[in-house]
């Protein structure tokens, strides 16, 4: 395959996303220290540098420590610089919020959406978003965008999106073209993934991780060598309607049995409500349809025979999905977000084992899962990550020539 050379102001480019993404993965740090961790020589970084400070994307913080020689000029990203507008479309809440480079939430609004679809929920996507706009956060660098359903992300498409009604519409051009800002769109559980392998700490640049986004829906974001791998049709980590369950309860998608209708937040409300009848013991055998998830959590928390029924239940379910990736990928970190890590260590405990018992029990052993550091923020910071991604190239390298 013929090799094509790089022209002078792509190398250029490259230099200088590389520098910055040095810059923000350290509080603060040296041009001497850059030019050890990228490999650049000293005079490249220092070009680059300047042009970072031009841009007011870097400044100069203090004096670092030396070992002989003279201290060096601590460098450090300007978090304040530019700012991001986040959204997160969940299935019963719109959320969205201004974001600074650092995944700092400036300003954050919501709107419940009930039961609205189609039209009436972009006319909600657009109601969050002029109020976010017009709080006078500059400069605004982009939109990100994370919500359910299958994304094409390059063609910043919603292809089927169940709960919203909505089919091959193309948000980013309706947005690019309503706000002038670029914007970007991914699945809400692939956004929550990039947030917390971004923003969680602890991560390495090259980490396998799978993260499943445990709330009303189920899904999984999986980054393989710290980038997000979304498949060939971008539904990579739809595990949320798969069939676990034949002749289920019915699922929004169409189908039965879906892991959805078992083990999301809205099926062991939906479930418990169904079952109280069979717990006189109960406390929440009283008023059925009042459960909600908060009641649930309480109740589950001082062992209500109902309430650990369908979570424990729900928590099985979701431990033998896990298996069937960790046979797939050999992926050993798994982390789970959203809603359901609220039961805590019992439910995790539940779903842990549920996964050791599916699989082989050395792949299990090797595999961690735990609850992620990034609580509901995750979509949102992913979605700004995405913004990242694109204009700043902070966090991810674009090129193919790295
Ligand atoms: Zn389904």
């Amino acid at each position: 395959m013929p090799i094509k050379k790089a022209t002078h102001q792509e190398t250029k480019q490259h230099n200088r996303d590389l520098v910055l993404k040095t810059v923000f993965e350290s509080e603060t740090i040296s041009r001497a220290e850059i030019a050890r961790v990228t490999g650049l020589t000293r005079p490249t970084v220092s070009d680059a540098i300047s042009g970072l400070l031009a841009e007011g994307l870097v400044e100069e913080v203090g004096i670092g420590s030396s070992i002989g020689g003279k201290s060096p000029i601590l460098l450090s990203l300007v978090k304040d610089s530019r700012y991001m507008i986040s959204l997160n479309l969940a299935y019963d809440q719109f959320c969205g919020a201004v974001v600074n480079l650092r995944g700092e939430v400036k300003a954050m609004e919501g709107i419940p959406v009930s039961g609205r679809d189609g039209e009436q929920s972009l006319g909600l996507v657009y109601e969050i978003l002029d109020r976010l706009t017009n709080l006078g956060w500059k400069p605004l660098v982009g939109v990100g965008v994370g919500t359910p359903g299958l994304i094409n992300t390059r063609e910043g498409m919603i292809v089927n999106a169940v709960n919203l009604d909505w089919q091959n519409l193309p948000l980013a051009k309706l947005l690019q073209d309503r706000y002038h800002l670029p914007a970007h769109i991914m699945n809400d559980s692939q956004a929550a993934a990039i947030g917390e392998y971004v923003y969680g700490g602890g991560y390495t640049a090259d980490e396998n991780l799978v993260v499943i986004n445990v709330r009303q829906g189920i899904g999984a974001g999986i980054l393989i060598n710290g980038r997000l791998f979304q498949g060939d049709g971008g539904g990579a980590g739809e595990i949320g309607h798969v069939v676990v369950q034949e002749n289920g309860l019915q699922c929004r998608c169409g189908k039965r049995g879906c892991l959805e209708t078992l083990s999301s937040a809205r099926a062991v409300v939906q479930r418990a409500q169904m079952r109280a009848s069979d717990f006189p013991s109960s406390a929440l055998v009283k008023n059925p349809d009042d459960i909600t998830l908060d009641i649930l959590v309480d109740a589950f928390a001082s062992n209500d025979p109902l309430a650990e029924q369908v979570v424990l239940d729900a928590a099985h379910y979701l431990g033998i999905s896990i298996a069937g990736l960790v046979s797939t990928l050999n992926i050993q970190k798994f982390v789970l977000t959203g809603d359901m890590t609220r039961f805590g260590q019992r439910w995790l405990d539940a779903v842990r084992e549920a996964t050791l018992q599916a699989t082989l029990s050395k792949l299990a052993e090797e595999t961690s899962i735990d609850i992620g550091k990034v609580d509901y923020r995750g979509c949102i910071l992913g979605a700004s990550a995405l913004t990242l991604l694109d204009g700043y190239s902070l966090l991810f390298m674009q090129s193919s020539r790295d």
